[in-house]
């Protein structure tokens, strides 16, 4: 059976993503197919599409999806046919209606949670997991401490509002418009800055009785870093997690003393996913999270797969909240 997905043969704009015909080759030992029904968007799908993460050409994109075990290659034991599904994996090609895949990056899909769900919060919800709870700064996050989280109405920032929430912690927020803020309030920020129009390190320093927060984690990069800096109290810890607005230019050590000796990481979801046990305790976290109701996932934006120019559209300007997803 002929099946679809979203291909590029060159780097470029959102033209260079064609929905092609592909065929499927039938699962080896220990992988399984996985007939897909949603999948999710994610920044990084710009940067992989733009060129800004090289891929070897031509690719597929995107990272995570949800759907239904279809065929079981040999010797998977812990997944059978039927089973639903979903999947965040390093390997780009998510953007299409199934797939071929090593059983072990597959976890169980409660049956609480729809297909759309399980595609719009595996990749989100365990970047939020690692940076809360696994990039610590110096004495740990203690409920009541400041941090500022940047772009908190996207789709990793309204699932942090509500971990943050969930923590105790005083996370203060930024975003583009009064409507993305009101937004990222009602998920759980304690306070949000415009910073379309406000300078947000001063906001902060004003919000903190001049302290500073103990912890910015910066996803836009070019036009918040300095800022993020500035934002910081001694001895606080910059995450510097993406660059939705261009790469962070290169860092003069001598910044992070002037700063207050703080501290920079640069980490990525998957160094963490791959240290051993981690991936496990970091999904079983993030479904205890979710079916609590302690996270809600933040359902956004729906396209069919053969809208995903438009969905890159939408995200580069800055047109979503929340999580959006591709539905087959
Ligand atoms: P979002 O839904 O948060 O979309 C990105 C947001 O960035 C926009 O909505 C916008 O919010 C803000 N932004 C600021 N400046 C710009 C700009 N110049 N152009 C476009 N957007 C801008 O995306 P995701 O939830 O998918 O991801 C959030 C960020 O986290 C991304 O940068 C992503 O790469 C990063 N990430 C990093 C991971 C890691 O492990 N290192 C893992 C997962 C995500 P506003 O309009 O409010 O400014």
């Amino acid at each position: 059976m002929s099946e679809q997905a979203v291909r590029m043969s060159e780097v470029g704009g959102v033209e260079v993503m064609t929905l092609n015909s592909i065929s499927l080759e039938a699962p080896g030992a220990g992988q399984v197919r996985v007939r897909q029904h949603a999948c999710g968007l994610n920044y990084i799908d710009i940067y992989h599409r733009s060129g800004l993460y090289p891929l070897p050409l031509p690719s597929g994109l995107g990272l995570e999806a949800a759907g239904v075990v279809e065929t079981v290659g040999e010797g998977v034991t812990h997944l059978k046919v039927g089973d639903r599904v979903a999947y965040v994996s390093a390997a780009t090609g998510a953007y299409a209606t199934a797939r071929v895949l090593a059983a072990r990056e597959l976890v169980r899909l409660p049956d609480a949670l729809s297909f759309e769900q399980g595609a719009a919060m595996m990749l989100k919800g365990l970047t939020v997991q690692y940076l809360l709870r696994r990039t610590q700064p110096q004495g740990g996050l203690q409920a009541g401490d400041a941090v500022l989280f940047h772009a908190a109405a996207g789709g990793v920032g309204l699932m942090a509002c509500q971990w943050a929430k969930a923590m105790g912690l005083r996370l203060i927020g930024t975003a583009s418009t009064e409507a993305k803020c009101a937004l990222a309030l009602e998920h759980g920020a304690s306070e949000m800055i415009l910073y379309s129009q406000q300078d947000f390190a001063q906001r902060v320093r004003e919000l903190t009785d001049g302290r500073g927060v103990k912890v910015v984690y910066d996803s836009v990069g070019a036009s918040t870093w300095e800022g993020s800096l500035r934002s910081l109290a001694p001895l606080g810890l910059l995450v510097s997690f993406g660059n939705a607005s261009g790469p962070v230019p290169p860092v003069a050590l001598g910044q992070l003393a002037a700063a207050g000796s703080v501290y920079l990481t640069r980490p990525t979801l998957f160094t963490h996913l791959n240290q051993a046990g981690a991936a496990a305790a970091m999904a079983e976290d993030l479904f205890s999270m979710v079916l609590s109701g302690s996270v809600r996932i933040p359902m956004g934006q729906r396209y069919a797969l053969a809208d995903v120019q438009q969905a890159h559209r939408d995200m580069e300007a800055r047109a979503t909240t929340g999580s959006g997803v591709l539905l087959v």
